[in-house]
């Protein structure tokens, strides 16, 4: 029975790793169908931004209720993962609480005491994370908080939101049932495969486990390893969700804040193209760097966005704290930011699957302008960088607004009559006004 066990841990394992591994590559690849851009060199700065905004995550408290949930949940993930170490090792050898017996058998009593301070911390936290759960569950589906109840949520994104918190009450659910379970067991100190810990029972299982230790072996057993199997086998489903989930920010958080820009929010960046031919203008003995390929002006499509915006719409959370302060939607306009992202990751991820199926000349005759997202939902971006100013992980949706728009006017000679009237102007007037250049200082004639 022993051995069944080990052997069908590995075998889940190995499989759900190398999984996941392909859908990483798969992710990674799609990123790297961008355009190359140099973001920084400065990977002490680069290190800071990850460890105030993702680790630390300091844009979340905007919104304190909101962010002290999310601590609570986020804090619990990353600690249950000590426990996680200890079930990959005891499913691997057969063993039961290796780690702690080993500490024991070697009379390490400083980490023995680690051990029980770290089990008891991931108890008093999943019991928090699970109130913090149901509090996100209510937010989301009984009070209907406006950015998380918008109609562009529907379907896939709101039961992908939905889902995640399941994940999360069941891994909760598991966690206490193995803990429990085992805690009973050494109570009722019939099974030689459970021994008593001599630190006794955690702060919380520790509590309830008492309660149970008269039920029959058999069945505590089964709550053992109903709770043991549960948890890593949801780990392992988790691990293979993500990619495919807006959870993905979980992992793409931090590469994200690692590589933000250093430049001041509203400083828009040049395009080569147009820089180096002002450039010439001005000084006629520069010579413009040979360009590889087609000069394109802006994005028509995904391919043509930097990898930094393909790596954004995979960061995306879909919290819509963009959405929430964008003029443009407040006013009743098309737009969303959030939704920006949403097409933005939609488009490069059909792209990269029609690459992987049909080899690189690949081609749906669909662009993310046009097909993905529309002319009236670009223009009608103040440009008031309000959207990245609010993101909690960095991103900015104006990044590719502005490429599209390039694209729109530059490419496409698609601009709205009255920026066209504009765009005259200045070339003629060196002003966006009707006014000659010979009447500007008219204001102060009599002066
Ligand atoms: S920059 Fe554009 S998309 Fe972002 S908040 Fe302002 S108007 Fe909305
Ligand atoms: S772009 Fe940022 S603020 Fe907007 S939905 Fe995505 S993570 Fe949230």
């Amino acid at each position: 029975m022993q051995i069944i066990q080990i052997a069908l841990f590995i075998l889940i394992s190995v499989a759900s790793i190398s999984l996941f591994l392909v859908q990483a590559k798969r992710i990674y690849d799609n990123i790297m169908l961008g355009r190359k851009e140099k973001i920084h060199d400065d990977p002490i700065w680069g290190i800071q931004q990850m460890l105030l905004i993702a680790f630390g995550q300091k844009k979340m408290f905007k919104i304190t209720s909101a962010a002290l949930l999310h601590l609570v949940i986020y804090v619990s993930f990353l600690i249950t993962q000590i426990e996680l170490i200890e079930v990959f090792v005891d499913g691997f050898t057969g063993g039961h609480r290796s780690v702690y017996h080993f500490f024991e058998n070697h009379r390490w009593v400083f980490f023995q005491h680690l051990y029980y301070l770290s089990i008891n911390m991931i108890e008093i936290l999943s019991v928090l994370a699970f109130f913090a759960t149901i509090a996100f569950l209510w937010r989301r589906n009984i009070l209907k908080v406006p950015r998380l109840s918008m109609s562009e949520l529907n379907g896939w994104p709101k039961l992908d939101a939905n889902l995640i918190l399941v994940f999360e009450l069941a891994l909760i659910i598991f966690i206490f049932s193995m803990n429990i379970g085992d805690r009973a067991l050494q109570l009722k100190g019939t099974s030689a495969h459970y021994p008593v810990l001599n630190g006794g029972g955690f702060i919380v299982s520790g509590l309830i486990a008492p309660a149970f230790q008269n039920l029959p072996e058999g069945l505590l057993i089964g709550l053992e390893r109903f709770g043991w199997w549960g948890h890593i086998l949801l780990v392992l489903v988790f691990l293979n969700y993500i990619p495919n989930s807006k959870h993905l920010h979980l992992m793409l958080a931090f590469p994200n804040t690692y590589f933000s820009r250093k430049e001041p929010k509203g400083e828009m960046i040049n395009m080569p193209g147009v820089m180096n031919e002002v450039k010439a203008m001005f000084d006629p003995s520069f010579t413009p760097p040979e360009v590889e390929g087609e000069v394109k002006f802006g994005a028509k499509d995904a391919t043509d966005l930097s990898w930094k915006s393909l790596l954004d719409a995979y960061a995306c959370t879909e919290c819509g704290r963009c959405t929430a302060v964008c003029p443009a939607n407040q006013t009743g306009k098309l737009l969303s930011p959030r939704l920006i992202m949403m097409r933005t990751r939609d488009r490069i991820e059909d792209i990269g699957k029609g690459i992987r199926e049909h080899g690189p000349e690949f081609s749906d005759n669909k662009s993310l302008l046009g097909d993905y997202i529309t002319k009236e939902e670009i223009l009608a971006c103040t440009t008031c960088n309000a959207c990245v100013e609010e993101c909690p992980v960095t991103i900015s949706p104006l990044n590719i607004i502005l490429e599209l728009r390039r694209s729109l006017v530059m490419e496409a000679s698609d601009a709205p009559a009255e920026w066209n009237t504009m765009f005259t102007n200045i070339e003629n007037n060196q002003a966006p006004w009707q006014f000659s250049p010979s009447d500007r200082m008219k204001w102060a004639d009599d002066l």
